[in-house]
């Protein structure tokens, strides 16, 4: 049933990348898992759980909120990968030295994770209980506050005593790393070679110590390989300033390419380069403020709205056809609060590494749906109606072509679907619109039309799906019957 689609987008796009047909039959085979998709925003550690056994997990960490990250997107970007960035909420465009809002909100448009570092990088074994509330929940509902959907914590000065911990777990965090924990080229000699996946404590994941200047290519790859020659694990790396030996704590723009360039072919022998929230996973949770009250999270743009581009997308001119009442198309109404909206479902074909979130980068309402692919196996992450027998999905006339559109931003391989049930109950994997046009940094209008529906099509289902390594946020579906052809 599947081969009919497959077709058609052959034949729509026949440059295909191989890779993305791949995909497509991975997409195929793995249909039937699709009623119970792995969600990894509800149960932790569901990601690493995926991992095959003996991967090695490398996450690379940037701490400090340091200006000369801005580096991490473009020498990230050369080979696809994402990085974990701890900040302090207080440190944001505090002078020249620090990240400024828009550097952070541009990496983490590109996927790159946000974490927080306390609100003033304090060392919080020394603090008062109520202060360490206040340096640790308060940094989160600061970064929320700016629109980043905050679920992993880094102990500044390693600094994590058990009540500590315990406060991190209260401020409703899913993770916190601590550095000097694993065996490394410069001492630790007694550490484990690499944290186990999931972590043997989420809440005190064991990291590498912070690297400095003087290390070398071979030092920072050979805590890669010594985890792989262990069988596999998570290593964690923290580096803090990008510069040519401006710091003790600091690696060139030329080693950590070259780190990169080394490590990211390594996915093909079972080694991936992940954020700390795609390997720990679990469901952003609500903003939890020192005093135990819930603040708001604020909206991506505060007082910015983003108009996006109308004509974004493939071209699809045409009179206009019949609007059908799509259910809960701007993916506000959450009433199980599951992160899912209400109406829809995630789909995860094939075996990529990504997570979903349910997130306030929303371009008019409050919330919007962010799917991410990590680099490592071909698969999807499809966002759709409900595939029900009505209550949901919509009732649709066959012979009839559909017009589809929705607002998004993707840096990657992002398209709609559009799947049917037939007159026995069954659900068709019927088709795909080609890529989107690349649209990472502000919402676009994207529209596409169906094929007529087949004969014995009763109901619809449609979405967006990412296909490739990479993001796709969406929000404000509509759905318009065309007229028949005469
Ligand atoms: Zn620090």
């Amino acid at each position: 049933m599947h081969l009919p689609s497959l077709a058609f987008l052959w034949h729509r796009n026949p440059p295909l990348h191989a890779a993305l047909l791949t995909g497509l039959l991975l997409t195929a085979a793995c249909t039937t898992a699709w009623t119970e998709p792995s969600s990894e925003e509800q149960k932790p550690s569901d990601v690493s759980r995926l991992l095959p056994p003996g991967s090695t997990a490398v996450t690379l960490i940037f701490s400090d909120t340091l200006k000369s990250q801005t580096r991490v997107g473009p020498l990230f970007a050369k080979y696809g990968l994402h990085a974990t960035l701890y900040v302090s909420s207080g440190r944001i465009g505090f002078g020249s030295g620090y990240l400024s809002l828009g550097d952070l909100r541009a990496l983490a448009e590109a996927g790159h994770e946000v974490g927080s570092h306390t609100l003033d990088h304090e060392e919080l074994e020394d603090l008062p209980p109520a202060e360490v509330r206040r340096q640790v929940c308060d940094d989160r509902v600061a970064l929320m506050g700016l629109g980043f959907s905050v679920t992993s914590f880094s102990y500044p000065f390693s600094s994590d005593t058990p009540p500590v911990r315990q406060i991190v777990s209260d401020c409703a965090f899913n993770s916190a790393s601590a550095t000097g924990l694993i065996r490394n080229p410069t001492g630790c000699p007694n550490c484990p070679l690499a944290e186990t996946l999931p972590p043997l404590d989420p809440f005190r994941i064991r990291a590498v110590t912070s690297i400095k200047a003087d290390w070398t290519l071979e030092n920072l790859q050979s805590l890669v390989l010594q985890a792989e020659g262990v069988g596999g694990g998570w290593i964690m790396l923290s580096f803090h300033q990008i510069c040519e030996g401006c710091a003790t704590y600091s690696i060139s723009e030329a080693k950590l390419d070259a780190f990169l360039a080394w490590l990211a072919p390594r996915a093909s022998r079972g080694t991936y380069v992940m954020t700390t929230h795609e390997l720990v996973g679990g469901p952003v949770k609500p903003p939890i403020q020192s005093d135990g009250g819930v603040a708001d999270a604020g909206p991506f743009d505060a007082g910015v709205p983003d108009a996006g581009s109308p004509d974004a997308g493939i071209p699809d001119g045409g009179p206009p056809g019949e609007s059908l009442p799509l259910p809960n198309p701007s993916l506000e109404t959450d009433s199980d609060e599951d992160n899912v909206p209400d109406c829809w479902k995630r789909q995860n074909p094939g075996a990529s590494l990504g997570g979903w979130l349910r997130t306030s980068e929303s371009r008019a309402g409050k919330w919007a749906q962010r799917a991410r692919i990590g680099s490592g196996p071909p698969g999807e992450r499809r966002l759709v109606v409900l595939q029900d027998s009505g209550a949901c999905a919509l009732a649709v006339t066959p012979g009839r072509s559909y017009r589809l559109s929705a607002w998004y931003k993707t840096d990657s391989q992002a398209g709609f679907v559009a799947d049917y049930r037939t007159s026995t109950g069954n659900w068709v994997s019927w088709t795909t619109g080609p890529d989107l046009r690349l649209n990472a940094t502000s919402y676009a209008h994207g529209t596409w039309t169906t094929p007529p529906l087949p004969a014995d099509a009763t109901h619809l289902s449609i979405g967006l799906a990412l296909r490739a390594a990479g993001f796709l946020l969406m929000e404000d579906f509509a759905l318009e019957a065309l007229a028949p052809p005469p």
